[in-house]
C-alpha cells in the first residue's frame, strides 16, 4: 500500500482525555461546592436559631417556674424558703444563677453570685431587670458565671391577681450547652459537605471517564489512519454523538482503504504493462536488426555469388590452360580455396538470416530430437562425443513451426560440438514441466562459458568464435524462435565443466501466428 504524507498532528492523544477530564471534574467540583455552601449555611442556621429558641423557651419556663415558686415566699418574706427554690433552681442543667429580688431590688437570695445578700446590684443588666414590669430577656455576650453567652431572664413577681410588685425572679442561663451543640451540628454538616464532594467528584471523574474514554478511541483511531494505517479498526460502541462520528469516521476510513487498495492495484497493472511494453519494444528492436540483416545478407549473398561463380569458373578455364609445372598454378589454388571460403561465409549468413517455414505442426517433442540425433550422431562420433538421451513418455504433442524449433536443437547441438573440441558427452533429456509444458535440456560437458559471456550470450553478433567459424546470430535466433512458440530458453554454464541450455515450451502458447498446413509429415496424431 503506498505512503501517505501526513499532516503534522499530536500522535498522543492522553492532553485531550486530560483536558476534558480537568475541565468536567474543575467544574463539577465548583457547582458541588456552591451548592454544598449554600445547603450547609442555610441548614447550619437553622439549626442554630432552633437550638438558640429551645434554650430560651427553655430559660424563660426555668424562670418562670422559680417565679411560681417563690411568690408565696415572697409575700411571707420567707428567706430561707427562697433560697431554698433558689437553689433547686440553679441545679438545673445550663442555669448558671438564679436570684430572688425583693420589691426594692435586694437580692433576697441568690446562687452563683456570693456576698450580694442583702444588696442592690448596680451593674446594667440588674439594673434593668430590677426595675422591668413584665418578662425581660437581656441576651448576654459574655460572663464569668455563663463561661461565655447566655441569657438573663427576668420576670416580675405579683401576688395573685393584684398590681403590686412583690419583687423580680431571674436565672442566668448559660449558652455554654447550646454553643456546643450548635458546633457539632457545624462540624457534622461540614463533615457531610465534605463526603458528598468527595463522592460527587468520583463519579465526576468516573462519568467524564465514560465520555472521553469513546473520544479517546475516536482520536487514537484517526491518528492511526492519518500515519497510513488503513486497517486499523476505529471500534467505539457508544450509541450517543461520538458512536455516531466514530461510525461514519469508520465509513469514511473504509472508502480509503478500498480507494487506496484499488489505487496500489491499478499501478501494479500499470508497472506490468509497462514492463511488457518495454520488452516488447525490445523484442522488435531485437526483430527489426535480425530483418535488416536478413535482407542484407540476401542482398549481398545475391550480388556476391554470382561474381564468385564466374571467377570460380574463369579461374578453372585459366587453370587448365596451364602446364602442371607452372609456378602460377598454386597461386591459382590459393585464390580457389580463399573463393570457396568467401562462398561459405555467404552460405553461413544466408543460413542464419534466411527465413524459415512457419508451417505449424502437432508434434511429440521426443520424436523430432530423434530424427535429428539420427543425422548428427555421425557427426559427433567423429568428434569424440558420446550422445545420451533421456526422454519423458508422458509429453504433452505440441503445436509449433517444425522447422524452426529443428533450426533451434541443430544450432545447440552445432555449438556443443564446438565447445568439446577434445570429445565429450552430449546429454538430451525432456520431461514434463508443470503447470502445463514440456522442458528439454541440452547438455555438454565443454569448455563452459564465463560469467562475463553470458549475459551478452543472446545478443545478436556476440561471439568467441574466430575467422569464419561463427557469426554469432545463432542463439539470438534461436531466442527469438523460442518466445514466438511462448516459451524460454536460458543457459547455466561454469568454466571448464560444460553447458546446460534449458528449454521451457507451454503446451497451450498464447497465440500462434501465421499458422499454415503441416507439409513435413507432422498431424496432428502421429508423428513419422
Ligand atoms: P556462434 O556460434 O556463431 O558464435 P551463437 O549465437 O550460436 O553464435 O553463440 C554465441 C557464443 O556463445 C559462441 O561464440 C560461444 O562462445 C558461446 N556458446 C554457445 N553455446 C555454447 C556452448 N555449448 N558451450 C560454450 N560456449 C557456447
Amino acid at each position: 500500500m503506498s505512503e501517505v504524507s501526513q499532516p503534522v498532528l499530536s500522535s498522543s492523544s492522553t492532553p485531550l482525555q486530560r483536558g476534558l477530564l480537568a475541565k468536567y471534574v474543575i467544574v463539577i467540583m465548583i457547582v458541588q461546592l456552591a451548592v454544598m455552601s449554600l445547603v450547609t449555611t442555610i441548614v447550619e442556621h437553622r439549626q442554630r436559631d432552633t437550638i438558640l429558641s429551645e434554650s430560651l423557651k427553655r430559660a424563660i419556663s426555668l424562670a418562670s417556674s422559680l417565679a411560681a415558686l417563690s411568690e408565696s415566699y415572697l409575700v411571707s418574706y420567707n428567706f430561707v424558703k427562697l433560697e431554698q427554690t433558689t437553689e433547686q433552681i440553679a441545679a438545673e442543667e445550663d442555669v448558671a444563677y438564679a436570684i430572688v429580688h425583693t420589691h426594692n431590688g435586694q437580692v433576697a437570695a441568690s446562687t452563683g453570685h456570693q456576698g450580694i445578700q442583702g444588696q442592690i446590684p448596680d451593674d446594667p443588666i440588674s439594673q434593668k431587670s430590677i426595675h422591668a414590669s413584665q418578662r425581660l430577656v437581656q441576651h448576654i455576650e459574655t460572663e464569668d458565671l455563663l463561661q461565655g453567652p447566655g441569657y438573663d431572664v427576668a420576670i416580675p413577681v405579683f401576688a395573685q391577681g393584684g398590681t403590686r410588685k412583690w419583687g423580680t425572679v431571674r436565672i442566668g442561663y448559660s449558652l455554654k450547652q447550646a454553643m456546643s451543640e450548635i458546633r457539632k451540628t457545624r462540624r457534622n454538616l461540614i463533615g457531610l459537605s465534605l463526603l458528598a464532594l468527595a463522592l460527587g467528584t468520583s463519579v465526576a471523574i468516573s462519568l467524564s471517564l465514560r465520555i472521553s474514554r469513546p473520544i479517546q478511541q475516536l482520536v487514537t483511531g484517526v491518528n492511526e489512519v492519518t500515519k497510513g494505517n488503513y486497517d486499523h479498526h476505529i471500534a467505539v460502541k457508544s450509541r450517543d454523538e461520538v458512536g455516531y462520528l466514530a461510525a461514519r469516521f469508520e465509513d469514511m476510513r473504509e472508502a480509503l482503504r478500498r480507494h487506496i487498495t484499488s489505487l496500489a492495484e491499478e499501478k501494479e497493472r500499470l508497472e506490468k504493462a509497462n514492463s511488457m511494453i518495454i520488452e516488447t519494444q525490445q523484442q522488435l528492436i531485437q526483430s527489426e536488426k535480425l530483418a535488416a540483416v536478413g535482407k542484407l545478407s540476401a542482398k549481398v549473398a545475391h550480388e556476391v555469388n554470382n561474381p564468385l561463380a564466374i571467377i570460380k569458373t574463369s579461374l578453372r578455364i585459366v587453370a587448365k590452360t596451364m602446364p602442371d609445372t607452372d609456378p602460377n598454378k598454386e597461386n591459382l589454388d590459393i585464390v580457389e580455396e580463399e573463393i570457396g571460403r568467401i562462398a561459405r561465409i555467404m552460405k553461413q549468413l544466408l543460413d542464419s538470416a534466411r527465413p524459415t517455414t512457419t508451417t505449424i505442426s502437432t508434434v511429440q517433442v521426443n520424436e523430432v530430437i530423434r530424427k535429428i540425433m539420427v543425422l548428427a550422431e555421425e557427426d559427433l562420433a567423429t568428434h569424440g562425443i558420446t550422445c545420451e538421451m533421456t526422454f519423458a513418455s508422458d509429453l504433452p504433442k505440441l503445436r509449433l513451426a517444425v522447422d524452426q524449433f529443428k533450426q533451434v536443437l541443430l544450432n545447440l547441438i552445432k555449438n556443443a560440438r564446438e565447445a568439446m573440441p577434445h570429445g565429450g558427452t552430449l546429454r538430451l533429456e525432456t520431461a514434463l514441466q508443470p503447470p502445463e509444458g514440456v522442458s528439454i535440456r541440452v547438455m555438454d560437458t565443454g569448455e563452459g562459458i564465463s560469467e562475463e559471456h553470458l549475459q551478452k550470450l543472446f545478443e545478436p553478433f556476440f561471439s568467441t568464435k574466430h575467422n569464419d567459424e561463427g557469426m554469432g546470430l545463432g542463439l539470438s535466433v534461436c531466442q527469438g524462435i523460442i518466445k514466438s512458440f511462448g516459451g524460454i530458453i536460458e543457459v547455466e554454464s561454469e568454466l571448464g565443466r560444460g553447458t546446460t541450455f534449458h528449454i521451457y515450451l507451454p503446451e497451450y502458447p498464447p497465440s500462434i501466428l501465421g499458422e499454415t498446413q503441416d507439409t513435413e509429415g507432422y498431424d496432428s496424431e502421429e508423428s513419422t
